[in-house]
């Protein structure tokens, strides 16, 4: 049976609205859709947390500056509807972007701070995007959980932030970062590199572990970042945005010295055209 697909906010609340009447709870999954084995992990946790799944696919246009991929984002949907049913989803909520956005939308939700540094300072715009987009997607869906990947990290603390500060009412779970048996993290992007680069591919997340290992010998973290980023540029990357270890939930800098507290290693670098972004747990 084909998944049952919402294209509007009507439809997908009158269907969360029928199982809330039911007694049933909801978990909810953003997507930008070209699924892989991630995004379907996220879905199977969700399942073992809420009685109902909802997968959302929508290539938000807001959270990708005008130089950057979203035309050619990769698009199937009648795969990923198939992916979905087969990982417990129960429904697919697809909006286009006029559904999603009025002409003139002026709305924006900014998150300060933990939006600002990495990817924020990389990516101008992004976080407001994808903040805003995900603020849209919990008030449309009104799920009792909805469940992010620990792949976009600071993604994952920039969303517990906005329902924190704004008070809605869902709980937000993290899922583990899903990688190819050499280590590459799984991503939709990954789908743009050439043969050569996906074999060098790895290197990011191998200077990760080697530098989360170098920082827990008790090895000072500026001197740790410094030569993560040369092992990155020695594998053939030609950009590194970032190496840095942070505060773990505020993502905060580190003293250059030794390690005090958890923390998170972040990277995003670029191989040929694609960029690549990782991190890990120290
Ligand atoms: P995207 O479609 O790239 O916007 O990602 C949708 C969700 O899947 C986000 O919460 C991502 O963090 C998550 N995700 C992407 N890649 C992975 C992965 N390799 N493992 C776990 N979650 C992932």
């Amino acid at each position: 049976m084909p998944l049952p697909t919402a294209r509007t906010v009507a439809d997908l609340r009158a269907q969360v609205r029928a199982w809330k009447a039911e007694g049933l709870s909801v978990g909810l999954v953003p997507t930008m859709g070209a699924l892989h084995e991630g995004h379907l992990s996220l879905v199977r946790l969700a399942g073992q947390r809420a009685d109902r799944v909802v997968a959302s696919l929508f290539v938000n246009p807001t959270q990708f500056a005008p130089h950057e991929d979203f035309a050619a984002y990769p698009r199937d949907e009648a795969r990923d509807a198939r992916l979905l049913a087969e990982a417990g989803c129960a429904l697919l909520y697809a909006p286009t972007v006029p559904a999603m956005y009025a002409p003139d939308a002026s709305t924006t939700v900014a998150v300060a701070g933990v939006s600002e540094p990495l990817d924020g300072a990389a990516r101008p715009g992004h976080f407001a995007g994808v903040a805003t987009v995900v603020t849209k997607l919990l008030l449309q869906a009104a799920p009792d959980v909805a469940v992010f990947g620990e792949k976009d990290y600071q993604q994952l603390v920039v969303i517990r932030r906005l329902v924190r500060d704004l008070d809605i009412p869902v709980e937000i779970i993290g899922g583990p970062t899903m990688r190819a048996p050499d280590g590459l993290a799984l991503s939709s992007r990954n789908a743009y590199l050439s043969a050569a680069e996906r074999a060098q591919a790895p290197a990011l997340h191998q200077a990760l572990v080697q530098a989360a290992n170098r920082l827990r010998a008790g090895e000072a973290v500026a001197r740790v970042e410094a030569d993560a980023a040369n092992a990155l540029r020695a594998a053939g990357f030609s950009r590194i945005d970032y190496v840095e270890a942070r505060n773990a939930d505020s993502l905060e800098r580190l003293g250059p010295g030794l390690l005090a507290g958890p923390a998170r290693l972040l990277a995003a670098a670029v191989l040929g055209k694609t960029r690549l972004i990782d991190n890990l747990a120290v």
